[in-house]
């Protein structure tokens, strides 16, 4: 994500940071950089004049003449104003209606709508307690409606079937009398898109707005459109009262052009960031959290907060109680972290997100297919001996060839995993001095905090 924007940045910023004074001359200098660098993401324009020109009367105010660290504060004003150009805080959803809450969601074709329908249907369910039902009204491809159907029973949506012989008003206003009925909490009307926006596009869209006066009227946009995605969103907010945004593949776009732009263009806020192909990639959107990822300076609290939805909350307590009675983090401990880390996405979902590695994997997880290594680390621990996982010393020559020829894997692998298991156990006896992992990362996310706002 904005792999190549937080590049040119955290480059820029750095110079910037380690400078002891700020001149006219280097504020001048980065702010120059910093444009370029905007520019190059396919930022709005506009939005990069705006950018700058808040940043450089800030910049050049009392604000970092009275500072001691005049490099980190310029740091904090582009933290900021990246922020507050994305939108202060994120709005969430507003549901609070007359139950069924209407959602209505429009755009154009292929830019992930009905997944992003199924994204919310299932977000909705498991965050908010809601109960979902979905339909589809694009009725000029039968496949569409197929597609929502599929993607409704993988999340466990109610699916309020409908035909491409009817008309989208009528279907999208059976299925909220049809949802009424159910008690239902929340409807989800996926619509029909366009390869451009066309007038007859945008008279359906109207005729369904207004046939179930929907709470929330989302438009999703693909993130790698860049500024585009900005200036359709605004043309659709020209024709209905838009209510906020779902920014999709965020996943393949380094630039984050639209990111930055769609809030400023449309007046509209981003509400969700479409993470990946799969149900579960929908992340809420927090501008400030995503301004510190561009800025490379890591979004720890938004992999605290999925940690502890993830993890094995009684493993880690398991882990956290042994380690304090001074026991050691044995390989059985290893690869249930090997485990947790998987059903985390992998290294590179981590990666991504630690403080100074945002804009690229680093040469360790870089082209390593993470789901094999952890495969194969676990092949090698599961090819132990009771024993030889939990007292590791013991293993000799003969044993780890016993073992490579058990898990299929070479002397090399066995001793490269008995090193990084060393450095994990390491690692492990410090953290549990300090309190756990979930405190670590706590520690970790208040750095950050301190880094990219409260400096
Ligand atoms: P629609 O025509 O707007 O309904 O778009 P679809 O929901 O059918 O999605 C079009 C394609 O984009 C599909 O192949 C989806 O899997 C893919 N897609 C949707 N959202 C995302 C996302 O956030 N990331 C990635 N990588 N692909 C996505
Ligand atoms: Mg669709």
């Amino acid at each position: 994500m904005f792999e190549s924007l937080t590049e040119r940045l955290s480059r820029t910023l750095q110079h910037v940071t380690g400078q002891a004074k700020l001149t006219d001359e280097n504020v001048r200098d980065s702010l120059r950089e910093v444009r370029m660098a905007l520019l190059e993401a396919d930022v709005a324009l506009s939005v990069v004049k705006d950018f700058i020109g808040r940043v450089r009367e800030r910049a050049l105010g009392q604000e970092v003449s009275q500072s001691l660290t005049p490099g980190q504060v310029f740091l904090r004003i582009v933290s900021d104003e990246l922020t507050a150009t994305m939108g202060a805080a994120n709005e969430g959803l507003n549901l609070a209606a007359q139950p069924p809450a209407v959602i209505l969601v429009a755009g154009l074709q292929g830019v992930g709508k009905t997944t992003s329908v199924a994204k919310l249907a299932r977000w909705l369910q498991e965050n908010s307690k809601k109960s979902v039902l979905v339909t589809s009204a694009d009725v000029y491809r039968p496949a569409a409606i197929d597609q929502l159907k599929l993607l409704a029973s993988e999340v466990g949506a109610d699916f309020f079937p409908s035909s491409g012989s009817e008309k989208p008003v009528d279907i999208a206003k059976a299925a909220v009398q049809h949802a009424r009925l159910q008690h239902k909490d929340v409807v989800i009307i996926d619509t029909a898109g366009r390869l451009h926006v066309d007038e007859q596009m945008m008279v359906e869209i109207r005729q369904l707005h207004s046939s179930v006066a929907p709470v929330e009227t989302l438009f999703v946009v693909d993130a790698m459109t860049g500024q585009d995605a900005a200036v359709t969103a605004r043309a659709f907010h020209e024709a209905l009262p838009l209510t906020g945004v779902i920014l999709t593949k965020v996943d393949g776009d380094a630039r984050g052009g639209a990111a930055l732009s769609v809030r400023s263009v449309t007046g509209k806020p981003i509400r969700f960031l479409g993470v990946g192909e799969k149900t579960q990639a929908l992340e809420v959107f927090h501008p400030d959290r995503v301004a510190s990822r561009i800025l490379g300076m890591g979004d720890m609290l938004s992999l605290v907060e999925e940690a502890e939805r993830k993890l094995d909350k009684k493993k880690a307590d398991r882990l956290a109680s042994k380690l304090k009675k001074g026991k050691k983090f044995d390989l059985e401990d290893f690869r249930d972290q090997l485990q947790q880390v998987k059903s985390m996405g992998g290294l590179e979902g981590l990666v991504d997100r630690l403080p100074g590695m945002g804009g690229g994997i680093p040469a360790m997880a870089q082209g390593l297919d993470d789901g094999k290594m952890f495969a194969r680390m676990e092949a090698i621990i599961s090819s132990m001996t009771p024993s030889e996982r939990r007292f590791p010393a013991v293993l000799n020559g003969s044993r780890k060839r016993r073992i490579a020829a058990g898990s299929g894997t070479s002397i090399q692998d066995i001793n490269r995993l008995v090193k990084q298991h060393g450095q994990m156990q390491k690692m492990m006896k410090k953290v549990s001095a300090k309190g756990g992992m979930t405190k670590m990362m706590r520690g970790l996310g208040m750095f950050k905090n301190k880094q990219a706002g409260r400096v």
